[in-house]
């Protein structure tokens, strides 16, 4: 896209009872291809999870521009802390979290195992956070649950998808909270508005924020420019369209 080198930090494989989108294994080479995506970050749908989860890891082994998230369920909570015990390191770079199908915000004490072992393996934790309250504790997408799960387990890299909230107040609260927390990462998926990226850089910098398109249920092209049409100098846009990626996946 434009000749710029991306990196993706927020793409799904597989099918959401929400669209009829879909990115399937069949379809990852020609969506790499079509949007020139030099590296992502993949993970399950709330449907078909466990396949997925699978299907991502075997894809993450054999081709190089693939990174492998475990999309982590309250259900069966032993199983998955065994298997991030075993993969983290050998296909999965650490777990995507979403509240909302979980009816669990990611600070409950019932992710502790899984958050313990993200911490020992130094990994990676996306989670998905909301607008639902205006991004009050009480919700269980509040960016506060990952706010609070980043200072006490200071050795995960937490991404905040959707830059906290996807909504420009929120945003900029969700900026405030994780200022000093230096292992917060803000991801773009879902912000069409390049103020908002604007704003993120003024008040943390520009070495935490990740390009995240969250397709194929967000159009990958209107997050592109949600950021390439920002007021940010080039550099930067490198920054967060690439450079930052390599450097959070030490690649
Ligand atoms: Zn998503």
């Amino acid at each position: 896209m434009e000749n710029r080198k991306v990196c993706d930090v927020h793409v799904h494989l597989g099918r959401s009872a929400g669209i009829n989108h879909t990115l399937h294994l069949d379809q990852i080479d020609s969506f790499i291809e079509k949007f020139g995506i030099e590296k992502m970050l993949l993970f399950p749908f709330e449907l078909d999870t466990n396949e997925s989860n699978k299907k991502i890891k075997d894809l993450a082994k054999t081709n190089n521009k693939v990174h492998a998230l475990y999309w982590v369920q309250k259900k069966q909570i032993e199983t998955d802390a065994k298997i991030l015990n075993q993969s983290i390191g050998d296909g999965y770079e650490g777990v995507k979290f979403h509240g909302t199908f979980e009816e669990l915000p990611i600070s409950h004490d019932t992710y502790k195992p899984i958050l313990e072992v993200l911490n020992d393996k130094e990994a990676l934790l996306l989670v998905h956070t909301g607008r639902f309250k205006d991004g009050d504790i009480s919700s269980n997408t509040s960016y506060l649950h990952a706010v609070n799960v980043a200072k006490k387990y200071p050795k995960i890299n937490v991404i905040l998808a959707h830059m906290g909230g996807n909504d420009t107040s929120i945003v900029k609260k969700a900026l405030d909270a994780s200022k000093d927390v230096k292992n917060i990462w803000f991801d773009t998926s879902g912000i069409t508005t390049p103020f908002r990226i604007e704003m993120a850089v003024e008040k943390i910098g520009a070495d935490r924020i990740l390009f995240g398109s969250d397709a194929p249920w967000c159009s990958f092209r209107s997050i592109f420019y949600g950021v390439e049409d920002s007021l940010l100098d080039e550099k930067i846009k490198n920054q967060i369209f690439y450079e930052n990626f390599i450097k959070l996946l030490k690649i």
